[in-house]
């Protein structure tokens, strides 16, 4: 049994102390708001095991100035934010070289290949197998040529035995009869799956990682430079054998006082939830051509999406949720906006849309669990079963070579 401290009490925290918890070890979790708003609670609910594509691809940075200059677009920069934001950018566009995207794209299918397998065991353990809906996904686009321009993207799910089917404009409403009378093309993939709401999947795993034991310590973790040591920022120190770092945006700060360099930012979303829509879709839908998507979960419908880059600490802007309201209004006819809860949450994003997942270059008692990007929630118990047997000495399922902290340089 081994004394092992997470920091981080989001999906993939709480996700890695049940692992950790049930293979015998005493875990600490620090959080400074360890019941607090986070990442974890507001996403789209999407288990997206199919998203094997990953978010710089070749050709893509012409689109980004027209995005940039969009309102409604689907990325924007506080251009105050930019000095800093440089060498990640930099990251981003040599990740899109052809090259490194087929590399991306097999790391990437090897973690989401093992999803369902992982997911599964977790959410019966808490209680919420019944929360999961494995009804597929819809991806529909207003125009054959939008559809043409995601051609790579298709083929590299292809490349990778991701199941897909293209249906017709007509096909896609039958599915799903609330879409606009304008959808040109659709694509169904059968594997894809959503939550009931993600906040449930959280505080059900909160709860049962009280349940097992793991002390909750309320205080942010401020360095791991000692080893055998948590230094917070209450002062105290929490003495353990190894560390795991699950911080996620914030994570960058923690694995520096480790000695790692890494290149993660806030990839700020936004969406907005729809107590009473008075539109009904039966699984998720991605509006492909504005990037953004709705979710029918319990608690309405969420249509969300955005990627902005403005650092950790700029306020929302929640005119972004509004703009993704508009949006659905296009797309689905007759949506019911009033009463809408704005929401905004920091993705913790690598340039290269691989999570950090493994032990430190530098020191083997500290283990990386951060970075997930757009795939925290459908990533959490396959992060937790790999960590997991990192720290219990078990034979890793999967090469971790990929998701090291080292790549970074
Ligand atoms: C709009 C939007 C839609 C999304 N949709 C999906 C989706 O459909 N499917 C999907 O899989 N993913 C989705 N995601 C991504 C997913 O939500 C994230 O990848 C995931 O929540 C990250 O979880 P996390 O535990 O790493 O981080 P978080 O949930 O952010 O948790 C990090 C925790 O670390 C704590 N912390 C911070 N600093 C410290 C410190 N120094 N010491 C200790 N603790 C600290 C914070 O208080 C926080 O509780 C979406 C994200 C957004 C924004």
């Amino acid at each position: 049994m081994a004394r092992i401290a997470i920091a981080g009490g989001g999906i993939i925290g709480l996700a890695c102390a049940l692992r950790l918890a049930g293979d015998g070890h005493a875990v600490t979790l620090i959080d400074p708001d360890p019941d607090g708003d986070k990442c974890s609670w507001g996403n789209a609910g999407g288990i997206a095991n199919t998203e094997v594509v990953p978010a710089s691809m070749p050709g893509m940075v012409w689109r980004v100035p027209g995005w940039l200059f969009d309102p409604l677009g689907p990325v924007a920069l506080r251009w105050q934010h930019a000095p800093a934001l440089l060498p990640w950018l930099l990251g981003w566009l040599q990740a899109g070289r052809a090259g490194q995207v087929e590399r991306i794209a097999a790391a990437l299918a090897g973690l989401l290949g093992r999803v369902d397998a992982d997911l599964a065991p977790l959410l019966a353990q808490i209680g919420c197998i019944d929360d999961w809906h494995r009804l597929g996904a819809l991806a529909v686009y207003r125009s054959a040529a939008g559809l043409r321009a995601d051609r790579a993207g298709w083929a590299l799910r292809q490349c990778h035995g991701i199941a897909f089917d293209e249906i017709s404009g007509a096909e896609a409403r039958a599915m799903e009869p609330a879409l606009d009378s304008g959808i040109a093309a659709g694509v169904f993939m059968p594997g894809w799956s959503h939550v009931s709401d993600p906040k449930l999947i959280w505080a059900a795993l909160l709860a049962a990682v009280r349940a097992a034991g793991v002390a909750v310590v309320r205080s942010r973790a401020t360095d791991i430079a000692r080893k055998g040591r948590v230094r917070l920022a209450s002062g105290r120190e929490i003495a353990c054998d190894a560390v795991v770092v699950a911080a996620g945006a914030w994570s960058a700060a923690l694995a520096r006082s480790a000695g790692d360099r890494v290149l993660l930012e806030s990839e700020r979303g936004y969406n907005v939830t729809l107590p009473d829509a008075q539109v009904h879709l039966s699984r998720e839908v991605i509006f492909a051509e504005r990037s953004f998507v709705a979710t029918p979960l319990s608690i309405g419908l969420r249509i969300g999406g955005a990627a902005e880059f403005a650092g950790l600490s700029a306020p929302p802007n929640y005119a972004r949720s509004r703009a993704l309201g508009r949006l659905a209004r296009d797309y689905l006819p007759g949506v019911n906006l009033a009463g809408g809860r704005e929401w905004m949450g920091n993705r913790p994003a690598t340039p290269d849309s691989l999570p950090v997942i493994g032990p430190s270059p530098r020191r083997a008692d500290v283990v990386y669990a951060f970075g997930h990007g757009h795939l925290g929630l459908t990533l959490a118990a396959t992060t937790a079963q790999l960590v997991g047997d990192r720290l219990s000495g078990q034979p890793p399922k999967l090469d971790l070579a990929p998701f090291s902290a080292g790549r970074f340089g």
